[in-house]
């Protein structure tokens, strides 16, 4: 069952060759099995099987309905009625959220299951999942690995097959970035495309959920689910959601796709280039049309982004004060010891670190140095990106400049794990939507994974192009040894 697509799930429980009781329990069993991977912040076992039971006594229930009866899991970044909402941090220890996020409400309404809450970097903050209050995620490929960050547990928990599909969210790559590190797919819409409404604000600007599948057509069919304008949030597009199932099959002959020459410099670990550049010339035997391109402001990303998303986070932030949400420290004796006491103790430290610089940053003194300096930059690397789209359908990049870090390496600061987002910022800066997909592995047997980047709104292209990379290949059907059978 779990070497199943979404499709496959679907249509068994439609034609019950398969009940939702047994799909859904079999992930369960799966997700207990496992539970050393530290993927799920809580099980909802009860809960889904009940939902599962109804669905299977209730089949006529299924008319319109593309995932009836099929297991999802959501990054607890994600409110839910059910459980427990932390995002990872013990300053929402124990909240309940009374409301579902719209994602979460779209996926039920399309009959899916959810089969808990998954762990992630706390608010969302990091690149290696270890910014966990509740521990860190072990990547299925090496326990001794991290699965990559923010939407750590999303990622364990797909690529060891404990979930059919996970949600993420991406602000600066946390989506695409640990699908790379553990060989799924993930894909990080234009922004705009899905709701915000009960998806813990980041980095307002820049913060965008997505689906983190098995496969770019799984991938797909969670898009037509997911996207869609919402007047909860007044950020996502008015404008109508295609189908993307439908153009996944048409031929790419004739696609251009960039290469962009400044992704392919240095800092790029040789395995991760050459897996890369096998893919390029996959895409090239398949009738795509390849192009050098230029983005030469892509040095200021990192620098932007990391000004940017601190400066919204630290305002964003400012709501946990210990009165309105969760955590309130017990000893304080004023309003403002309990602020100072409740926050202090309520986060983790690279929430703090990005509080202060974001604070700093948007001073009065400093924000025409910082914050008016990285609005002219965001500008400026979304014009590269304007241009480079009059010449090519599509860029291909590297998705990460190597595989999947250590766990709990010393040596590594946080401005050398700032520096490895240099492939994902970019995207998010500029609005845009982006594809990460399996291509190979590294002499460690790590996973590597490759990005596609389209146009705003463009989403079809970068699918279609995974899709027949996908068919062409099969790196995107294999999952570790410990996890079969
Ligand atoms: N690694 C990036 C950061 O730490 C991206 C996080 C994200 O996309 N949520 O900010």
């Amino acid at each position: 069952m779990h070497e199943h697509s979404l499709t496959e799930l679907s249509a068994a429980i439609k034609n019950k060759t398969l009940s939702s009781v047994e799909v859904t329990q079999h992930f369960l069993n799966r997700i207990h099995k496992h539970e050393n991977l530290n993927a799920f912040l809580e099980v909802h076992e009860q809960q889904a099987l009940k939902q599962a039971k109804w669905c299977d006594n209730n089949p006529e229930s299924s008319k319109d309905k593309p995932l009836f009866g099929v297991p999802i899991a959501h990054k607890d970044i994600f409110c839910t009625i059910d459980g427990h909402t932390t995002c990872a941090s013990k300053v929402l220890d124990k909240f309940q959220a009374n409301y579902d996020a719209t994602v979460v409400k779209k996926c039920a309404h399309a009959g899916m299951i959810n089969l808990g809450k998954l762990n992630m970097d706390e608010f969302a903050m990091g690149s290696t999942n270890e910014n966990s209050a509740y521990g860190p995620v072990a990547n299925p490929w090496n326990h001794e690995n991290c699965p990559g960050g923010s939407s750590g547990g999303s990622a364990s928990a797909v690529s060891a097959r404990l979930a059919p599909i996970a949600t993420g969210s991406d602000t600066g790559g946390s989506i695409r970035q640990p699908a790379s590190f553990t060989g799924i797919t993930g894909i990080k819409p234009t922004y705009g495309r899905i709701s915000r409404y009960g998806m813990i604000a980041f980095a307002s600007s820049l913060d965008q959920a997505g689906p983190m599948t098995t496969s770019v057509s799984d991938a797909a069919l969670m898009l037509n689910i997911m996207c869609g304008y919402d007047h909860n949030d007044t950020t996502t597009a008015q404008i109508a959601v295609p189908d993307f199932t439908k153009n996944l099959n048409n031929d790419i002959k004739g696609l251009t796709i960039g290469i962009p020459e400044e992704f392919f410099g240095d800092g790029l670990q040789e395995d991760c280039k050459l897996a890369v550049e096998k893919a390029i010339k996959t895409y090239q035997e398949l009738g795509a049309i390849i192009k050098p391109i230029h983005l030469p402001n892509l040095s200021f990303a990192i620098p932007t982004y990391y000004l940017l998303a601190p400066i919204e986070a630290a305002s964003n932030l400012a709501r946990y004060d210990g009165i309105h949400y969760g955590y309130r420290h017990k000893d304080a004796e004023s309003l403002e010891s309990l602020y100072q006491l409740s926050r202090e103790y309520g986060f983790g430290k690279e929430v703090k670190r990005r509080i202060l610089i974001g604070t700093f940053a948007s001073s009065t003194e400093y924000s025409a140095a910082y914050y008016k300096q990285a609005l002219i930059a965001k500008k400026i690397i979304t014009n590269d990106y304007k241009k480079a789209f009059t010449e090519v359908d599509a860029i291909l990049t590297p998705t990460t400049t190597s595989t999947a870090f250590k766990l709990n390496n010393k040596d590594q600061s946080p401005s050398s794990l700032y520096l490895s987002d240099i492939y994902t910022v970019s995207v998010n800066l500029a609005s845009l939507p982006a594809l990460s997909i399996p291509v190979g592995f590294d002499h460690k047997n790590l996973p590597i994974g490759m990005q596609l980047i389209s146009n705003r709104f463009n989403e079809q292209t970068i699918l279609q192009l995974g899709h027949a990379y996908q068919r062409a290949t099969q790196w995107h059907t294999m999952y570790p040894e410990l996890y079969k059978g």
